[in-house]
């Protein structure tokens, strides 16, 4: 049995801002009424892997046999400097090097770490990629409440943060509990101020209007916009994050693998017009922004910074 304190030692000797322990279970029925709600109201837009999934994202452990404890971590991204505003806007996750490999690095980092109290200790690194609801996990391990935007948010470091999870198999000595409270109570500022009207009710977000979704799944799929929105984003939106009371207490990632590419983030309307495929290949060669291609940037340009 792991002990669950030495775990939280180690991760945040590792770095991690944060770090929570639940038992992989089923997600538990509110949850799942909300999940298959948002299904059923097709509000996932084209993100046909939801569906195709969603008895896995409902039941881990059916995909996760072995596995006991979900070890769920944040990690801040929040960024030292903000991209001038009059720029194309693109979300502060992906102004450094794309975090999906340095997340599972770091995971992996914090399992060797555990091997050398527990040698059985066996472990899978999941970012982003499985199918998990990572803010439904982090919630339920103690990390933070899910805000009227859907995001995470930690009463501490806000809600810009990565969620990674180590899926071990073994029980721990003690597992976390939500937090309280578990809402916004009477804020509603991000639904004020979402430009696409997408927040369509506390913690529902209808992916067929958000600009997140269109900038970056869309655009990786090819499928261009219906409708235009004066936004300025084009590559994920930040918006909602925001104007959150909970990200205005000056917070900064302390991580240096969070630096700024200030190449990427002062392009200028006219570069992304003008660039040519092969220096957009290079410009975004570590960096998240690559996954909505080089015609998806130049289409959102069109669409959402006119
Ligand atoms: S990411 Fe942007 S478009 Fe989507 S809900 Fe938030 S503010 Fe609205
Ligand atoms: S802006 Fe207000 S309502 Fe929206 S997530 Fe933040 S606290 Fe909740």
């Amino acid at each position: 049995m792991i002990d669950a304190q030495q775990v939280k030692l180690a991760a945040t000797q590792l770095g991690w801002d944060a770090c929570g322990l639940v038992a992989l279970q089923s997600v538990d029925e509110v949850h799942r009424q909300a999940f298959l709600q948002w299904l059923r109201q097709g509000q996932q837009a084209q993100m046909a892997y939801l569906e195709i999934n969603t008895t896995k994202h409902l039941h881990p452990q059916q995909w996760l046999p072995e596995m006991q404890t979900l070890i769920v971590l944040l990690w801040q991204y929040t960024p030292a400097q903000w991209q001038d505003e009059h720029l194309p806007q693109i979300a502060c996750y992906a102004y450094g090097q794309d975090y999906h490999s340095l997340l599972k690095k770091k995971l992996r980092e914090l399992l060797q770490c555990l091997q050398t109290t527990y040698p059985a200790l066996a472990g899978r690194a999941l970012v982003d990629t499985a199918p998990l609801l990572e803010r439904h996990w982090a919630m339920q391990a103690g990390l933070g409440f899910i805000g009227n935007n859907a995001m995470l948010i930690h009463p501490q470091i806000g809600s810009f943060v990565f969620i990674a999870s180590l899926a071990v198999n073994d029980a721990a000595n003690a597992y976390d509990r939500p937090l309280q409270p578990t809402t916004c109570e009477d804020c509603g500022q991000c639904a004020e101020a979402c430009p696409a009207r997408a927040i369509v009710a506390p913690r529902v977000i209808d992916a067929r209007r958000c600009i997140a979704y269109w900038t970056i799944e869309a655009a990786h799929w090819g499928i261009a916009p219906a409708q235009k929105c004066r936004c300025g984003y084009i590559f994920g939106c930040d918006i909602c994050q925001k104007v959150c009371p909970h990200n205005k207490i000056p917070l900064v990632s302390v991580h240096a693998q969070n630096a700024v590419n200030q190449k990427l983030t002062q392009m200028t309307a006219a570069d992304w017009q003008n660039i040519d495929e092969a220096s957009f290949g290079a410009l975004t060669r570590h960096s998240a922004l690559r996954r909505a291609g080089f015609r998806g940037i130049k289409s959102n340009l069109q669409h959402y910074f006119f």
